[in-house]
């Protein structure tokens, strides 16, 4: 088992690289969202659904698409919201959610060099602590267990027996698997599950590692990027939680402290905003409210499709490409 398995093929609904300029639209817009971006992704387990793609394939996408479109800020899509105007033609925005480093070391590089800007919604408790996410988390466990040729069997809540997962495939499914149920709601403490996980498995209680598909972005390099004109620095909340699971002070506390954070440590105070996991479900007229008052004034789902001038900027849409 543990088979090396061709980690560098793209699966194969993966759309080619430069067929993603195909996305575009000659009238509307189109957002991207992308998590990360890395020089090598040789991994047995993790980075299996591709959230962070390889640097060659990102700037194939991004040559494809500044050679076919007009690539704008997301300040200039509030300008052209706000004013009615239309976009250029086959116009297109980059984003990233969930601030890893490797935006800045690897992903900037490549728009600097094509003049394509972006926008990063920045977690504010990764960074401040360096903190994966809970599903990051798992999935490094995995990795750890298959490298070292063992077998995971978790016990899940939502199963009466353990699931026994024993080669890189198996193991993916059960992430697959995993992901989905607890982005349904049915685990109420996420990185508490993720802990068990780990423990369960027989590893120490991890939030950090210094693996690339994991390493956040630290404080001066959030300032090094917003000191760069081509970049745009948002919210995504403190703690990537899911807002509209949240009571009212619960949601306040998260926004607060995120524009807290951002504010004490980068001096920005945004106007962009992005909602974790941004799925129809994960945000609510309530969330926009909180989000309005505290100044947000564009705010991105991650649910796919295009945008008119007329697309409310708190339901904006994103193709999610990975
Ligand atoms: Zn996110």
């Amino acid at each position: 088992m543990a088979a090396n398995l061709d980690n560098d093929r793209l699966p194969a609904d993966f759309p080619s690289p430069p067929s993603w300029a195909d996305r575009l639209h000659p009238e509307n817009l189109t957002i991207f969202l992308f998590h990360g971006v890395v020089e090598q992704s040789d991994y047995l387990v993790r980075n299996y659904n591709r959230k962070h793609l390889a640097a060659a394939d990102f700037r194939a996408i991004m040559t494809a698409l500044s050679e076919r479109g007009s690539a704008l800020s997301m300040d200039e899509v509030i300008a052209h919201h706000k004013n009615q105007t239309p976009y250029p033609e086959y116009a297109f925005a980059v984003t990233f959610d969930d601030s890893f480093e490797n935006n800045l070391t690897v992903a900037a590089p490549i728009l600097r060099e094509l003049g394509i800007p972006a926008t990063l919604y920045a977690t504010t408790g990764f960074i401040s602590n360096n903190r994966m996410s809970w599903v990051d988390r798992i999935e490094w466990a995995f990795e750890e267990k298959c490298r070292f040729d063992k077998a995971v069997e978790p016990d899940l809540p939502w199963q009466d027996t353990p699931v026994r997962a024993e080669t890189a495939e198996e193991m993916r499914a059960l992430l697959s698997d995993i992901r989905t149920k607890v982005k349904s709601g049915l685990i109420s403490d996420p990185d508490a599950f993720a802990t068990e996980i780990q423990v369960q498995l027989g590893l120490s209680e991890t939030w950090t590692t210094p693996d690339p598909l994991d390493k956040k972005l630290t404080w001066d390099q959030i300032r090094e990027l917003h000191d760069d004109p081509l970049f745009i620095i948002g919210g995504h909340s403190h703690s990537h939680a899911i807002l509209s699971y949240l009571d009212e002070s619960a949601l306040a506390n998260e926004l607060d402290t995120s524009l807290r954070l951002l504010k004490d440590n980068t001096g920005i105070d945004p106007v962009h905003y992005a909602y974790p996991e941004g799925l129809p479900d994960t945000f609510s007229q309530g969330v926009i409210e909180a989000l309005k008052d505290r100044g947000i004034v564009c705010c991105p789902t991650a649910i796919s499709g295009y945008n008119t001038p007329e697309t409310d900027l708190f339901h904006l849409k994103r193709f999610l490409v990975m």
